[in-house]
């Protein structure tokens, strides 16, 4: 309950429709936000919410205009963003109405396969990253069934058409993906951004999902900024007016992401391994980026780290041979016990706790929890016990709701082991 208050307005999107410029535009909010444009000759769509947010969305346009639906442009392939087409479909059927263009980028088509080949999988991630807040096994995110696109952006191709009295223009850039898509709309000067911008610290190192880009992010960025826009619908959260505004929105959010690429670069170029690079970054962080915009309640700084290391290097990131071929992390602390005893690392987590060295208290009491040779079942429960505490303690203090998730989990995990203990 209190992560569902504290990410409450992030992940439901509460923002009411908002109509815009010369009243043709609309914004609809449902977790993703849905750009409307109305034309002289239909609708131009730009992205359509998830598959359980599909009839909000359909609602909430046919209470705006009954137009038809001409074209719908996928930001990227993510289920937020393409899934809801149910029942805007469903309509041009009953009305045997012409089917509009889809647009997307041919990478979008490559993740679509993706997704149909990883499906149990990538419900599993879902239920990591929104588990504790949404439940569980909805098959949110499935794309056994998608729409197809029937236009493609190949390559670094960009697309422009024009509905009705406005002209569009689609640019391809990676990003969040590698499959995204911005449109700009210049009698307006209306930006629409997809994920490039969330209304918080770009998503760039999520700790579940694939590679993502940082520079080619940034680089986008000072692309739609060259646009001079006066309206910018992000891919969450509320519409964005004034040139000066989103003009420090691009700017700071781009920095952010130009700093965090050259600096972890340039450590990588000193010939330091990820501990260090992480432990400096943190120390470098620039005050400046604590700014509203850049709020770190979704993706944040300390995974965009990750994002950049990650881009250019190896899984073997230690420098340290111990680690290329490891011993299980249970024969390891099997060891450990034999040299102090699961008594005494108990004693040394708490203390750590009450000094308020949480993460250290964590990796000690893991000792406990790994080793399979303990005598003490007593111990054992009291080394759950606390680790709940611990995280219970770490997720309070947490900005990031990936994070928070990823604390709630292994409490609920935790809880369950207790519960079987306890027997
Ligand atoms: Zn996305």
């Amino acid at each position: 309950m209190k992560l569902t208050e504290k990410y409450r307005k992030m992940l439901f999107g509460l923002y009411p429709p908002r109509s815009f410029a010369n009243g043709n535009f609309h914004k609809i909010s449902a977790f993703s936000n849905v750009g409307v444009v109305e034309t002289s000759d239909g609708l131009v769509i730009f992205d359509i919410s998830s598959r359980i947010n599909g009839s909000k969305v359909f609602n909430s346009l046919r209470e705006i205009t009954d137009k038809p639906i001409k074209y719908i442009i996928f930001s990227h392939g993510h289920y937020d963003h393409c899934f809801g087409y149910g029942p805007l479909i469903e309509e041009i059927k009953e009305n045997k109405w012409e089917m509009p263009q889809i647009i997307a980028h041919e990478n979008t088509v490559t993740r679509f396969e993706k997704y149909r080949m990883l499906d149990k999988y990538n419900n599993w991630v879902h239920d990591q990253q929104f588990g504790s807040v949404i439940g569980k096994n909805k098959q949110y995110n499935s794309a056994q069934e998608i729409l197809n696109p029937t236009i493609l952006l190949r390559g670094n191709e960009n697309y422009t058409f024009k509905c009705g009295e406005y002209k569009f223009e689609l640019y391809h850039d990676k990003g969040e993906t590698d499959d995204h898509i911005w449109m700009f709309v210049p009698e307006e000067k209306v930006l629409f951004t997809g994920d490039f911008i969330i209304s918080c610290f770009p998503n760039v190192g999520n700790p579940y999902k694939v590679q993502r880009y940082p520079k080619d992010w940034a680089h986008a960025l000072d692309k739609m900024r060259e646009k001079k826009p006066e309206y910018m619908v992000p891919g969450q959260g509320p519409l964005i007016e004034g040139r000066e505004k989103i003009e420090e929105i691009l700017t700071i959010t781009a920095e952010a992401l130009h700093f965090v690429h050259d600096e972890v670069v340039k450590r990588m170029n000193e010939g330091k391994w990820f501990e260090q690079i992480y432990h400096e970054m943190l120390d470098i962080f620039p005050e400046k980026y604590n700014h509203e915009i850049l709020a770190q309640v979704y993706g944040c700084y300390r995974f965009a780290i990750h994002a950049v290391y990650r881009l250019y290097h190896g899984w073997y990131n230690t420098g340290n041979p111990t680690d290329l071929f490891p011993a299980k992390k249970s024969e390891i602390a099997n060891e450990f016990l034999k040299i102090c005893g699961e008594k005494e690392c108990l004693i040394r987590a708490t203390n750590l706790f009450e000094e308020g060295k949480l993460q250290l208290a964590l990796h000690i009491l893991d000792v406990i929890i790994n080793a399979t040779n303990r005598l003490n079942t007593e111990i054992l429960l009291k080394a759950y016990e606390l680790k709940i505490r611990i995280l219970l303690q770490k997720e309070e203090k947490e900005s990031s709701f990936i994070a928070s998730n990823i604390f709630l989990n292994e409490v609920n995990r935790l809880k369950l082991k207790v519960s079987n203990l306890s027997k």
